[in-house]
């Protein structure tokens, strides 16, 4: 098959294999594959309006051993600079955080092995009851698997308590790359691709609904891309729980991964990844692009890309920091950069509900 008829089948509707996809990847001129990104994403969300979410991303603990090496963030139990907020710490800090306006706290830590079960179960009540203001978007899927070991009990009970509490979704961090081969040297006490994908499917089962991510420019290959894109894919097929794609860029700062990779992504790898996502994922509803991952401007490139999100205005934010990796918004200036871009900007909550609807003033 020819780029042409692989563009013309795109254009009808029609979904790529595995290998059509590698193809493509491959072989497509970056402003190709973002008009037909484009063309999907006014298929599938036709208004002329990009979305965003007033969130925030603070830490319980920094307290982790899993090892990551691509990770800056998390400290060894008695380290130096360690540290386990109680839960009425954190409470302390939505209710701070509701009062400025935000709507999604995504927590994650670290993954902690002191903490007992209740610890979470208890920050997920006291959420919804004592700051109803806050969506909840809580624990990766290592903290869950985590607290199933801890507990003795099964991830479906595990799960299904977390869900008696008031947890309604889960934040699609800790995938990096679904592909085993390169799992097993970034993250090789992270568990396998199917520990992430397992987690996700009994979660969507439950009635969850989550966000799947992807953390490229390090040891991946095009064909771990398209693995980690076919298992999204084939998963979303089961229970439609997955919300939102969301890729960003391996950021090295202070890292150990940082003496094999030392520098940043491209943009224009970044613009392709947010493009042959929306083409690949043809039954994911929303592609987020990232000002804050991958910088504002190119941001806003993304917007043109396939992506009609723009994510959230990170009131805080810890994992980047410690890679030395900072950018800042607020939420003017996350609306004038929809505006800016040639879309109006919608806010919406963590499910992509659409709260108010903030028109451009466009030119006379
Ligand atoms: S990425 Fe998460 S699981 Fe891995 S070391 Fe960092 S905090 Fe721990």
């Amino acid at each position: 098959m020819t780029l042409a008829e692989l563009y013309r089948d795109i254009r009808g509707g029609r979904r790529l294999t595995p290998e059509e996809g590698l193809f493509l990847l491959r072989n497509a001129q970056l402003l190709d594959l973002g008009d037909l990104a484009n063309e999907i994403r006014f298929r599938k969300n036709p208004e002329s309006a990009v979305t965003f979410v007033l969130d925030s991303n603070p830490n319980y603990t920094n307290v982790c051993t899993i090892d990551c090496i691509f990770c800056a963030f998390y400290r060894h139990p008695g380290e130096e600079g360690v540290y386990t907020h109680t839960v009425d710490e954190m409470i302390a800090k939505f209710k701070d955080s509701a009062a400025k306006g935000i709507t999604t706290i995504l927590l994650q830590g670290g993954v902690n092995p002191d903490l007992p079960f209740d610890y979470y179960l208890e920050m997920v009540s006291r959420t919804v009851k004592e700051v109803p203001e806050i969506h909840p978007h809580f624990f990766s899927t290592s903290e869950i698997l985590e607290m199933a070991r801890v507990s003795g009990l099964s991830l479906t009970e595990v799960l299904s308590r977390l869900w008696e509490a008031g947890l309604r979704s889960i934040p699609g961090g800790g995938a990096e790359i679904l592909s085993d081969r390169v799992k097993k040297k970034i993250s090789s006490k992270k568990g396998t691709s199917e520990d992430w994908l397992g987690v996700m499917r009994e979660a969507h089962r439950l009635g969850y609904r989550t966000t799947a991510t992807m953390m490229y420019g390090h040891l991946e290959k095009d064909e771990d891309i398209v693995e980690h894109l076919e298992s999204v894919r084939r998963l979303q097929d089961e229970h439609r729980g997955f919300t939102a794609f969301i890729p960003w860029s391996f950021k090295p700062g202070n890292t150990p991964l940082e003496k094999i990779i030392p520098t940043y992504a491209t943009p224009k790898r970044y613009l392709e990844m947010i493009a042959f996502s929306r083409i690949y994922l043809d039954n994911v509803d929303h592609i987020q692009a990232s000002w804050f991952s991958e910088g504002k401007k190119t941001g806003q490139i993304a917007l043109h890309f396939g992506a009609d999100d723009f994510g959230g205005t990170l009131l805080e934010e810890n994992v980047h920091a410690a890679a030395n990796f900072v950018n800042k918004t607020n939420t003017e200036e996350c609306i004038s950069l929809i505006h800016d871009s040639g879309f109006d900007a919608a806010q919406r909550g963590t499910l992509y509900d659409i709260k108010r609807v903030i028109p451009r003033i466009k030119a006379a």
